[in-house]
Order: C-alpha cells, then structure tokens, then sequence
C-alpha cells in the first residue's frame, strides 16, 4: 500500500461539482512518443514539403474542429473554446511562418521542422514554471502530435477500448484525451502533472469525473489493474490498499457523503447576507476567451485581468492594436460591468527573460517585476497603457498597477507616465475615459502599513493574497522546502488583511481581495467579518461562494475573524473556522470539507 497526493478537483478554490471517493481498478494510458529525427530534404522538392506540412495542419484543423463540435454538443460552448484556442495555436501565422523558414532555409523534412519550432515553444512556456502555462504546453504537444501523426502517418492514439469502468491513471492527458474520455468507464482521473487551472481539471469536472492532478510522479508504481482508491475530496489517491483500508473507503461512499452536487442554480443570484449585505463576486481571467465563463458563473464583473498573459503566449510582444482587441473584446463582452485591467506582472514565477532583459536576480520575488519594471520598460509600458486608455470607451474598464511597494512608484506610474500617454492620445485626438480609475494591488507589506497614503492617490485597491502571503511570511510562494510557512489564513497575513480593509474603509476607498484566498469557502467568513464585501476569484468558485453567501450573516463572520485574529498559528484558524462553519452552515459544509 502507497499512498500519494496531488490537487483535488472539487470545489471551493477548485473547478467542479465532481468530486467522490472511487474505488477500482487502474487503467494507466501510456504517454506516446512520437520520436522524429532529423531528416533533411533535397533543395528541389522543398516546395513539395511545405506543400505536405500545410496539408498536414489543414487536416489537424479538421480534426480539432470536429472535437470541438463534438464537445459543444455535448459539453457546451466554454468547453469547446479550449478547442478554438488550439486552433489560434495551431494557426498562429509565427508558428507557420518560422516552419517553412525551417523546411526552406534548412532543408529540414517537414516533420523535423515542426518538431523544433513546437520544442522552441514549449521551452519558452517551461522556463515561466506556472501552471497556467503547463496547460499551454499540453496544447502545444497535443498539436504538435496532431501535426506529426498526419506526417508520419501513424495512427491516432486513443484509449484501449474499455470493457469495465476503471480508474484513468496518466502523466498527462491533452484536451482531446480527456474530452475524448468515455465517461461510462471512467470513475477518476489521476495525473502526475496539472493544475486545477488546467484544462484536464476543466473537463473532468464538466464531465464530472473525480479527478486528482498534479500527484508528482508515481506511475512506476503501479501496473494496469491494480486496485486504486481515489479520494478526490482530499486529493488522496492510495495505490493496492490493504483490505481494512477498502472497507474503510466503502463505509464512506455508502454513507453517500460524496454525491455530487449542482451549483448552477446558485451562479445567477446575488451574493446577499442574511443580513441583507451585499458582496460583490467577481472573476478573475488570464485570457479574453474566459469572459464568457466568467459571465456564466455569475461573475458581476473582471476583479483581475493577468495581463501578462497575453504576452507569455507568444514569442514577441503584443502589438497595441492586439492589446486593444483583448480589452475591447472583454470590456465589451461585459456589458459595462467593471473590468479591472492589471498591467503586466512578469517576474518571480512569471518570468520573462525576453521583458527583464535578462537580469540574472539572486531574489526574483524581490526584484525587478510588476510596477518595477514597467517603469524601467517605459515603451512596453506605454504600449499596453495607450491600448487599454483606447478600449475603455467600450466598457468599464479600469486600470490596476501589480506591486506597488512605494508611494513614489505610484505616482510616477500614474502621473508620469498614464498621465504623458493619455496627454498624447488627447494630443492625436484618440478617444478614451478620461475618467478612468486607477488603482493598486495591496501586496507588498509596506503598501499595507502605507495604505492611507495610498488612498490619497489610488482610486481603489485589490489585495493580492498569493503575493502578500509570500513577502509577510517570507515564503517563496512556489517553493515546496516552504510550503509549511506559506498559509494565506496565518494570523500574520489576517492581520495585514485586516489593517488593509480597515484604511481602506477608514479612507471611504473601494478595496476587493483578489488572491487564490478569495474563493477559498472556509475562509469566506472571515474574510467577510474582517469587512471586505467585494471579492474576485477563479470563476469556478463563484457559484459555490455566493450560495455560502446567502447563508450566513455578517455578526457570525465578524465574531469568527475577531477571534481568529486573536490565534497565533494557522492551524488555529482552520479548526476553529471549519467547527464555527459546520455549526453554521451544516449542510454546505459537508459538501466543502
Ligand atoms: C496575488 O498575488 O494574490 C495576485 C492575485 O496576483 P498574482 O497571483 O498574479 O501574483
Ligand atoms: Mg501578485
């Protein structure tokens, strides 16, 4: 009996409704390998093999295409979208362009080329070590086998034909694997690598599948047909369990504790208190194509747009006008709702050697990102700031600065250079909201401790809890050797939190929360007693945050921080948070824990 852990996709801070405990037999789908060695052409049949890649990349498009027919009908648009965004991929005129450059300049067989310009994209990706961008590599590898296989002309891998239900055990599965999966026989996934941003976590939970991503590696220990149990609750998976073990699970999944619920019915309605106050959810995106999911989840408007996004998906910078189409299209897609735009925020886990210029820092956390290095990269900064001033007259757009440590760098962001930029499109007589709000990310300990000088500046504040956490408890927040220190409900980080909300409320300034904390259920109270009543999270936890609203009142959860804000360790805070939820919520609380 081994037992590993990885990330449960459930709900909360999580993607889904799915989730359960399984037990059952493993199936492990083994990871192809399409191995391509160099091969060079003759010069005269060069334009044959260009010829014969885009032939390949036409049928990979119909391929793509189909399955996201297949999973619009059956799954629905959002869900489909992931198969439109490998289509960008698959058609980005780069990728094309730097292929035939290969095939023509190098005499490189078709095959060969796009296994180099896939690889060169997929170490850009690596080298940012995030999960959003894991997901992108999966995209990129799942076109590029497409590619190859119509190439090489092997045949389409595809899970063995299943006779029995079994538990679905990978390193990795691409979008179509999963989407592809039959869920008669699948009772779990569980995979090495992924996060619950992904988009294996996206579609299991759609197809609501328990799933468990991002165990580490653990495959060489197990064989087809082995008894597993999958606690995707807890995130638990516990390989050839000894027999007192399986009966233990199968008590649990009699006693019915793991039925799975629908929240759709909670996305629409407000997040009212019993009390009567109102709370306000918004979503937090990566990419313009998650608007329309956000709206779906009941989001009342973008608290967070991670611009940087938009430039860590490609090999050279957006241009102004790309960043304009982004923001028009999500200011636009939200109907006047707010739309915080954060600018860029590369550095530390985010890295980009193409935007630090290559500084080789001893302490990324605490070097030159966010703010920093906007205002080092005065062009880059101009370009995004001239694009997101145009786009605000098609919605309620607002911009957010990331790591603000220092007054001086607010300003100078604000009145230096937003102010010279807006000067110039009133000087060109371009358009835009010469009332937009500006304002900061609350990340940084001593923007906390200076927040009432902030507040003479800033049009409103978002807390960045990930970040916060990070720099209050010295605790490199993607750092495993650490990962014991880095808790968002340490009374340290509550105590900034609180301090934050106090100025800010004390300053009649808007403030919202719009770390991973936010759509963390357990601590929606206290974050509520503290005196936040605007929140912005992953849009999956929307639903599963309002309902928690509209069942609690605002006494409670301000008896709930007050005493928590009086532990001294975080393991305080989450019993006595989880025991003062379960007698306050008793049902919901079951379905969370
Ligand atoms: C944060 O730091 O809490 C935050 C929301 O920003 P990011 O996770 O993008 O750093
Ligand atoms: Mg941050």
């Amino acid at each position: 009996m081994k037992t590993v852990s990885g990330i449960p996709v459930f709900n909360g801070d999580a993607i889904s409704n799915a989730h359960g405990v399984v037990i059952g037999k493993v199936f492990v789908q083994e990871s192809e390998r399409l191995g391509v060695a160099e091969r060079t052409i003759p010069q005269d049949k060069i334009e044959d093999e260009i010829k014969r890649y885009r032939i390949a990349v036409n049928d990979a498009r119909a391929e793509i295409e189909s399955n996201r027919d297949t999973t619009s009908e059956s799954l629905g648009q959002n869900l489909a979208d992931i198969f439109e965004a490998q289509i960008l991929i698959l058609q980005d005129p780069r990728l094309l362009r730097e292929t035939e450059n290969l095939i023509r300049d190098k005499t490189l067989a078709a095959e060969s080329a796009v296994a180099i310009t896939h690889n060169a994209q997929i170490e850009i990706f690596r080298k940012l070590n995030n999960s959003y961008i894991a997901e992108k590599i999966n995209d990129i590898r799942d076109i590029e086998k497409r590619v190859l296989r119509r190439l090489l002309g092997t045949r389409s891998e595809s899970l063995r034909k299943l006779t029995e239900p079994v538990i679905l055990l990978a390193s990795n599965l691409t979008p179509s694997e999963t989407a592809n999966l039959d869920r008669n026989y699948i009772k779990a996934i569980v995979t090495e690598s992924g996060g619950l941003g992904g988009h294996t976590a996206i579609l299991a939970a759609a197809l609501e599948i328990p799933c468990v991503v991002g165990c580490g590696n653990f495959l060489d220990n197990v064989k087809n047909e082995d008894t597993v149990i999958v606690d995707a609750i807890s995130g638990l998976i516990i390989l050839n369990p000894d027999e007192i073990t399986i009966q233990k699970y199968q008590k649990i999944i009699k006693s019915g504790a793991t039925r799975i619920e629908n929240l759709d019915e909670w996305q629409n309605l407000e997040a009212i208190t019993l009390d009567g106050t109102k709370i306000d959810i918004f979503a937090n995106i990566e990419f313009p194509q998650e608007t329309s999911n956000a709206l779906q989840r009941g989001a009342e408007g973008i608290g967070l747009f991670r611009t940087e996004f938009l430039y860590l998906t490609q090999e050279s910078d957006p241009t102004e006008n790309e960043h304009f189409e982004s923001y028009k299209r999500v200011a636009e897609a939200m109907q006047g709702k707010p739309v915080v735009i954060r600018t860029f925020d590369f550095g530390d886990d985010k890295e980009s050697d193409r935007h630090s210029g290559n500084v080789n820092e001893r302490n990324p956390a605490l070097g030159l990102r966010g703010v920093r290095l906007a205002l080092k990269r005065w062009q880059l900064f101009r370009t995004q700031i001239r694009a997101i001033l145009r786009a605000s007259i098609y919605g309620n757009i607002q911009i957010m600065f990331p790591l603000v440590s220092t007054v001086k760098e607010f300003r100078q962001a604000r009145y230096s250079a937003v102010k010279e930029f807006m000067d110039e499109l009133e000087h060109d007589e371009i358009p835009y909201n010469k009332k937009i709000k500006i304002g900061m990310m609350v990340e940084v300990p001593a923007a906390v401790v200076m927040l009432d000088h902030f507040a003479e500046i800033s049009d409103f504040f978002s807390i960045g809890t990930n970040d916060l956490t990070q720099y209050v408890m010295a605790s490199d927040r993607g750092n495993r050797n650490v990962s014991h220190l880095f808790s968002s409900s340490d009374p340290a980080v509550l105590r900034m939190i609180h301090a934050a909300v106090n100025i800010a409320n004390q300053t009649q300034k808007p403030i919202s929360l719009c770390g991973q904390l936010g759509g963390d259920p357990m601590k929606l109270a206290i974050l509520l007693g503290i005196g936040l009543k605007s929140i912005s999270c992953t849009p999956s936890s929307i639903p599963r945050i309002k309902q928690i609203c509209r069942r609690i009142n605002i006494d409670d959860c301000k008896r709930i921080a007050e005493k928590v804000l009086q532990f001294s360790n975080a393991a305080d805070v989450q019993d006595y948070t989880i025991r003062e939820m379960i007698k306050l919520i008793p049902d919901l609380m079951a379905k969370v824990i």
